[in-house]
Parts: C-alpha cells; structure tokens; sequence
C-alpha cells in the first residue's frame, strides 16, 4: 500500500514546525487537529483508542505501556484519525463504530492488517520518522539505535522503518 496524495499533503503541512531536533510534537500535532490526548489505566492488552465523544473526537493511550510505544500508539490513532478526515480506509469504521480499539499496536511491515491499519501506520511511520529526516541521518551513518535515540521511538519501530524505505539496505 501506498498512502494517497492528499494524505501525503496533509502530512506534509502537520510537520510544519512540528518537530524539535528529530522529535515530534505530538501534542502539536493534536492541537492543530483538535484532538484531546489523554493518558488512561488500560488494559494491557490495550495500546490506544479513538473514541468518538460528542461532536469531537479523543485518544486515549494505555499510560503502562513505555514511553515509545506510547509515542507510536498516539501517532498511530491520529492517523486513524487523518484517514477519517480524507475520507480514506478508517473512515466507514469510524462513522459506524465511532471508535477504534487497538489491541497492542505493533508497527509490522507484514500484510497481517486491515487496510485502516495497515493506513494508520504508515502514518504514524512518516509523522515519527520522516522519510527525509531518516535519509540525513543514514548520511551521518548513524546506527538504527541511535536514531531511535533521537526520534524517540523504539528500536524496532526505527529498524523497520528502515527495512521499509531501504529495502535492500542490510541492518544488523
Ligand atoms: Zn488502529
């Protein structure tokens, strides 16, 4: 899958003066979508929900999880919430429903996934890692772990992010 072009374009104006350093604002990011974001006693099962209350709409992120899988968790429910947005997969679930519940969010690369979810990761992946950003660091030679450090996301989220753009890079 690829993500459309007005999807890429909404992208493109949330990064705006959206990060510092390599680091994403997220809360930024939800401000200018007026989306509340809270921290929330879920299930361990539970990584994160979109939940429709009212006329607006809020994320809510299981606050027991670590501070990185967090951070990808919120990324991936404000995509869900950018699709919604732009008319695209998560959508129809979303007017049905009025909610999307995500049991344990892991950023795969494998086609395990609806299409909302295979969406909604890949903009968390681009709102997190930008593919330009990724691409100035792999200039300085950084280690995967190192640019990990610096966009705050996990090892593993950051080595598939690379497996994905650089397919045929080999990443210990
Ligand atoms: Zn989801």
């Amino acid at each position: 899958m690829k993500l459309s072009p007005k999807i890429q374009k909404r992208i493109s104006e949330l990064q705006v003066d959206s990060y510092s350093g390599y680091e994403l604002s997220l809360e930024k990011i939800c401000k200018e979508l007026n989306l509340a974001c809270f921290e929330a006693d879920l299930d361990d099962g539970l990584s994160g929900l979109l939940l429709k209350e009212g006329e607006s709409y809020s994320i809510y992120v299981n606050n027991n999880h670590a501070f990185s899988r967090q951070r990808f968790t919120i990324a991936h429910e404000i995509g869900h919430y950018v699709s919604y947005l732009m008319n695209s997969f998560s959508k129809d679930e979303l007017e049905k429903e009025g909610r999307f519940e995500d049991k344990a969010v892991t950023f795969r690369k494998d086609g395990a996934y609806s299409d909302a979810e295979t969406e909604a990761n890949m903009i968390a992946a681009e709102l997190l890692m930008p593919k330009e950003k990724v691409a100035e660091l792999l200039k300085q030679e950084l280690s995967p772990e190192e640019m990990a450090d610096l966009f705050y996301v996990s090892p593993s989220a950051m080595t598939i992010r690379l497996q994905t753009l650089y397919p045929s890079l080999s990443i210990i």
